[in-house]
């Protein structure tokens, strides 16, 4: 018996029958749906979810589309809140610029009214008075009798002072005499500025010329005993004219103008 192939039953299937198989077995295997886990996933995916019976409402696409809604969004929520910022940075710096400027012209203000209560101190000085000697009182009064003086009365009134005593010019006014006058000795004469003359006699110095305008409680020399006098004081004198004889009770006068003596 020789060993020959058998034909027939023994014979590999034919390609057409290989093929039928195979498909039968893919066919046998999709029921089970094992194939859908080889196969490619996209092709397993979307029979799930028909198989669900529910609507597909999250696929590929939607989520695509929601990521670009929310990306949209966070961009219009940016640009909300850039905006925001940028109209409250702004009016915050108008807020700072309008209190700058209040507190400019506030500042402004106080400048003017210090300067203004300034100027109405230095007009209220400068026609205010003081009395020719800091301290003093009068020693001898007006119109006294006395053989010192030509007239037989005392046309001023006597300061007490000690030689070097501050001399001051008791208001504002104009120096229109200064130097030796006599009887007076080293005296001034200022006319003051309401159109009055006022008189210092007897000084030991001299500190202002003719034509200087003086203020109030400034020094324009010292207190002596030159002239006719018998010890160092200030001779004072008031008057309506800068000649001797027109004189006026220099304590009214002084008192007038608001100096306690
Ligand atoms: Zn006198």
């Amino acid at each position: 018996m020789a060993f020959t192939r058998a034909t027939g039953k023994h014979r590999r299937p034919s390609r057409i029958q290989r093929g039928t198989a195979r498909a039968a077995g893919v066919a046998a295997l999709a029921t089970t749906g094992v194939i859908g886990t080889v196969a490619a996933p996209a092709f397993a995916a979307e029979p799930a979810a028909e198989q669900t019976g529910l609507t597909p409402v999250v696929t590929l696409g939607d989520t695509v589309a929601q990521q670009i809604d929310a990306q949209a969004a966070a961009q219009k929520q940016a640009a909300e809140e850039a905006a925001a910022k940028k109209k409250a940075e702004e009016a915050a710096r108008e807020r700072a610029a309008e209190a700058a400027k209040k507190a400019k012209e506030a500042a402004e203000k106080a400048r003017e009214a210090k300067e203004r209560a300034a100027r109405e101190a230095e007009r209220k000085r400068l026609n205010s008075f003081v009395p020719p000697i800091s301290g003093s009182y009068v020693s001898t009064g007006y119109q006294a009798s006395s053989g010192l003086w030509s007239s037989g009365s005392h046309t001023g009134i006597d300061f007490h002072a000690a030689t070097g005593t501050s001399v001051h010019a008791v208001g504002m006014g104009e120096v229109v005499e200064a130097g030796w006058g006599g009887s007076y000795g080293n005296n001034i004469v200022i006319k003051m500025n309401d159109g009055t003359y006022t008189q210092y006699g007897h000084l030991s110095s001299i500190g202002v010329s003719v034509g200087q305008k003086v203020t109030p409680g400034q020094q324009i020399g010292l207190s002596g005993a030159t002239g006719n006098v018998t010890g160092p004081h200030l001779h004072f004198e008031a008057r309506t004219s800068p000649e001797y004889g027109s004189d006026m009770d220099p304590v009214a006068y002084l008192r007038s103008h608001g100096v306690n003596v």
